[in-house]
């Protein structure tokens, strides 16, 4: 056979000559929504490509991003790793200390930033003395900012790029940082290896399918882990994307989706319970009639929320995955489990000494994964214990049963001890979701001199409940003393970066609570 390497430029040959006239559309704020075809973004690759070479980036070389789902963010996607470049995809919601740990961790040596994010990076610029150049997307406005470049300018100037290289198909094509629920962010760096492969296995039945025929609203931010590795999958596909472009509100998803009729919304559920509200609040004459399904990942699925898209006739499914695996590891059509692994992905779960536990849908362990897309060791080699015997030890507590299906059960530093027995948050949420008046609630354990940790659970209501009858309703499914303790009610509940419950906030805003009432 012949020994081709496996490249990201190969996605992107597939949606130039097969794809060339399928269009992309790309939502910008104020100036009207743009469209463009997969041949037109292949002539900005080119040009991205032909300025990144003239600026000195060579193979190896770390070029960062901080932008929002748009055409341009997307021409970056191909024009940085088909030049041997490694593209680091940065989180701009994280904190300022957290900005400059990743980029400088990553040793990102060109930024190129959306407009409206600029003055984050001027911000941290100082404490960044390894970036030569920052580039913002667009064109130059009437006043510019100094020390910087703007793409369109130099796009203008040069010739389309055609020299792409033939790349090691190890050598990086990305990186992404974990979100940091549990400390500073660990980077992750995926390979063109990995990328492909990872993006031929969103496109296979049993997976989330990603086809010619369906259009995609990416909701989730294509800094987070690739866009889940939609943008590549697309590419390959030929498929439409709607990318939200800047700032996206809610309301700019409903109106997306009223004006490009996608027919899946790709985000976790925190975004598409936001959608739902907002549709709630103000109908509007928004139409969702072309959404056919939800591809939810990155959190449990909310049950509340799978009944609403489930009563307007919407498929719910649910990714499970991880920064660290590219990130889909498995995938289910229903919203009640994780799923079955993708091809190529291997799962088990393992006792605290590693030993492999039985397959029988009830035995709880430490998730482990293997597969070419889940990475073999952190940026720097940190946290090396995260590996044992080349698996990854995801931190997750699930089941798996006799035919693959993985259900989460719990984060293995969420589960809460009390009285030596253990309760799982994540169950309680789910349950708790599933009451009428529970719009969210998230539990944590908090210390108790008894039993050493009591569930304490924080709610966001939406009708008069009180504690006695939410405990009452946790016994009459679990035992009496998973019934948390407390109820917070709150009108939100802390998120992270990407939107997931913060734990350490809450465990934080808990123990202040406690010191000021026995103050
Ligand atoms: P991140 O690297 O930020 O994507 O976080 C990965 C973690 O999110 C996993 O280890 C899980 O704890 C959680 N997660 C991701 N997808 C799901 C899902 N579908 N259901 C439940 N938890 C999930």
């Amino acid at each position: 056979m012949m020994d081709r390497p496996l490249l990201v430029k190969n996605l992107l040959w597939r949606a130039e000559n097969v794809f060339g006239r399928h269009p992309i559309v790309s939502c910008r704020e104020g100036a009207g929504d743009n469209e463009i075809t997969y041949g037109e973004l292949t002539a900005m690759v080119r040009r991205y490509a032909a300025v990144l070479a003239e600026l000195g980036v060579v193979p190896g070389t770390r070029v960062g991003s901080l932008a929002w789902n748009t055409a341009r963010h997307l021409a970056a996607y191909f024009a940085v790793p088909m030049l041997g470049a490694v593209l680091h995809t940065v989180n701009q919601r994280l904190p300022a200390e957290h900005l400059v740990h990743t980029i400088a961790r990553a040793g990102d040596e060109v930024l190129l930033v959306d407009r409206d994010l600029l003055p984050i990076v001027e911000r941290i610029r100082e404490a960044l003395p390894g970036v030569r150049h920052v580039v913002v997307f667009g064109p130059r406005p009437t006043d510019p900012v100094s020390g910087v470049l703007y793409m369109d300018e130099l796009a203008a100037g040069v010739a389309e790029f055609d020299a792409f290289p033939e790349l090691d198909e190890r050598a990086p094509a990305g990186i992404c940082f974990t979100s940091g629920t549990t400390g500073m962010p660990k980077g992750v760096v995926y390979s063109h290896r990995s990328t492909v492969l990872h993006a031929l296995a969103l496109c296979v039945a049993g997976g989330p399918e990603v086809r010619t025929d369906r259009s995609y609203l990416l909701a989730t931010q294509m800094s987070h882990v690739n866009g889940w590795g939609l943008p590549h999958a697309a590419a390959l596909q030929g498929a439409r994307l709607v990318l939200p472009g800047p700032h996206p509100a809610p309301r700019d998803h409903l109106r997306a989706i009223s004006t490009w009729h996608p027919s899946v919304l790709v985000g976790s559920p925190t975004v598409m319970a936001m959608i739902r509200d907002e549709y709630e609040h103000d109908p509007g004459g928004y139409d969702l009639s072309s959404v056919r399904r939800l591809w939810l990942g990155g959190q449990a699925p909310l049950a509340a929320q799978a009944r609403w898209w489930g009563e307007r006739g919407v498929e719910v499914t649910n990714g499970w995955g991880m920064t660290e695996a590219s990130p889909t590891g498995t995938f289910s059509s229903v919203s009640d489990s994780q799923g079955r692994p993708l091809p190529l992905v291997e799962i088990r779960v393992v006792d605290p000494d590693g030993r492999e536990l039985a397959r029988d849908g009830r035995t709880p362990g430490e998730l482990e994964i293997r597969s070419p897309w889940v990475t073999g060791s952190y940026l720097d080699g940190q946290s090396p214990e995260s590996f044992r015997e080349g698996w990854f030890r995801t931190g997750d507590v699930a089941t798996i049963s006799h035919d693959g299906q993985m259900a989460i059960r719990d984060r293995a530093k969420d589960m809460i001890k009390s009285g030596g027995e253990w309760i799982s948050s994540i169950e309680l949420e789910n349950h708790l979701t599933q009451h009428p008046c529970v719009v969210e609630a998230a539990v944590i354990g908090v210390p108790d001199e008894r039993w050493l940790e009591r569930p304490a659970a924080w709610v966001v209501l939406a009708g008069e409940v009180t504690d006695d009858e939410l405990r009452e309703y946790v016994a009459a499914s679990y035992p009496r003393y998973w019934a948390p303790d407390e109820f917070l009610r709150v009108e939100e509940i802390p998120k992270t970066s990407v939107g997931k419950l913060d734990k350490v906030a809450m465990r934080r805003r808990h123990a202040e609570l406690l010191t000021e009432t026995t103050r």
